[in-house]
């Protein structure tokens, strides 16, 4: 019996998932794997959010509501694009998902047709590809190489940008190189597309508030406000306020696309969670406190990380300017003989080594579209970093 759709068969399961899921179950035999995989914070989500939600709950806030949204949490998401973005919109131009990744889904679904291109920059993150080929779309991919600090040059895009080109995706800070595009590198992806009328810039910025000392964010709002009308910005409350599991995520956008959103939305899963909607007016209209306390935090494992890697050269680390990964090349390992004597072919075979030897999961390169590469995630405790650290030295001190 064959249960799969052939839209289904275009796509594979989360590969960093799956890192997850090896570590987790090294994890039940009794092995202690530090797992450096994870794409999420291991804070708890603060103490004023869950507040909000309990209160909401006993207001009566766990009722159905409508599919784009409750009008305090719109309210909120039009206070913050102003107050942090520069940015204007109203209420027609914002909507609520469960979680980013659903408003990516909603709006690749919403407007691509058959033959339609999207541009992705590689590295990109892992889920772009897959929704992409599964609303029935090409991915069009455009490397960003290390060199180039993982931004794309314009005679790249020039070249993988034509009239079938629907949407291009941004995501800055990048999962997972950690690349913070300026307002100069975002203008001039605004100059190579702005010719092509049928072309959409969607700006993941779900990274935004996790930000490096010299780095400052800019929206692709805000660099390029003449393509307004063609942008769509995708955020959510996940990263910034350790909130990955309540699946809160938002878009601002013109009012039609999000009309389209909002009705396959209205068909889909009718609205975002009443509780966490609540919650996250918290998040985003109360006190940061939490937004600067954990972005320090997460400051200092970089440095340790960044310190770390300077003694194994064999991982040529590229310092993040945002979000909590670190995506060093591993080039130096490839062809090396592990202690079984089996060649470290690619990226995968050394992520794997690493996982094995080291007892570290880290997701290979491949998984975003470019090698050779290992992605560590510092959204962890510097203790865990620094033993990871010692670890993956001894193994890598173990190949010939
Ligand atoms: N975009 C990027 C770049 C991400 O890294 C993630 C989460 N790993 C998402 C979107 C999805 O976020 P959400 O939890 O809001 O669905």
């Amino acid at each position: 019996m064959n249960y799969q759709a052939e839209r289904i068969s275009r796509i594979q399961s989360s590969p960093s998932m799956a890192v997850s899921q090896a570590a987790k179950e090294m994890v039940r035999q009794g092995i202690n794997v530090v797992d450096l995989s994870l794409g999420e914070p291991d804070f708890n989500t603060p103490e004023n959010i869950i507040n909000a939600a309990v209160d909401g709950m006993r207001q009566g806030m766990t009722r159905y509501t409508a599919s784009a949204g409750i009008p305090e949490l719109k309210a909120a998401i039009i206070a913050k694009l102003a107050r942090d973005n520069k940015l204007e919109y109203t209420a027609e131009e914002i909507t609520v998902g469960n979680g980013a990744k659903q408003l990516i889904f909603n709006a690749l679904m919403g407007t691509l047709e058959a033959d339609d291109e999207v541009v992705l920059l590689a590295p990109y993150f892992v889920s772009y590809p897959d929704l992409v080929k599964l609303h029935g779309g090409t991915p069009r991919i455009v490397r960003c190489y290390a060199e180039n600090n993982f931004r794309p040059t314009r005679e790249d895009l020039a070249a993988a940008i034509n009239e079938k080109t629907r949407w291009i995706i941004l995501n800055t800070p990048s999962n997972p190189s950690g690349a913070v595009l300026s307002k100069e590198d975002l203008q001039m992806i605004g100059e190579v597309v702005r010719p092509f009328e049928r072309l959409l810039v969607m700006s993941d910025e779900i990274y935004e508030k996790i930000v490096f000392e010299g780095t400052d964010f800019v929206s692709f709002g805000e660099a390029c406000p003449a393509l307004r009308g063609r942008t769509l910005i995708i955020n959510g409350v996940s990263k910034s306020y350790a909130m990955t599991g309540w699946r809160i995520g938002y878009a601002a956008g013109p009012a039609g696309l999000i009309q389209v959103m909002n009705k396959l939305q209205s068909q889909s899963t009718t609205s975002a969670c009443s509780i966490s909607q609540i919650a996250s007016v918290e998040a985003i209209g109360g006190h940061q406190l939490f937004v600067e306390s954990s972005r320090l935090e997460y400051q200092k494992r970089r440095d340790l990380m960044l310190d770390g890697l300077r003694d194994i050269p064999q991982l040529k680390a590229f310092s993040p300017e945002g979000a909590f990964y670190l995506f060093a090349e591993c080039q130096a390992l490839l062809n090396k003989t592990t202690p079984e004597g089996r060649r470290l072919t690619n990226d995968t075979d050394v992520a794997n080594y690493f996982l094995k030897e080291a007892h570290v999961a880290c997701v290979p390169g491949a998984a975003y579209g470019l090698e050779p590469f290992v992605r560590f995630s510092f959204a962890t405790s510097e203790e865990q970093i620094s033993l990871a650290l010692k670890q993956l030295s001894a193994a890598i001190n173990k190949l010939c």
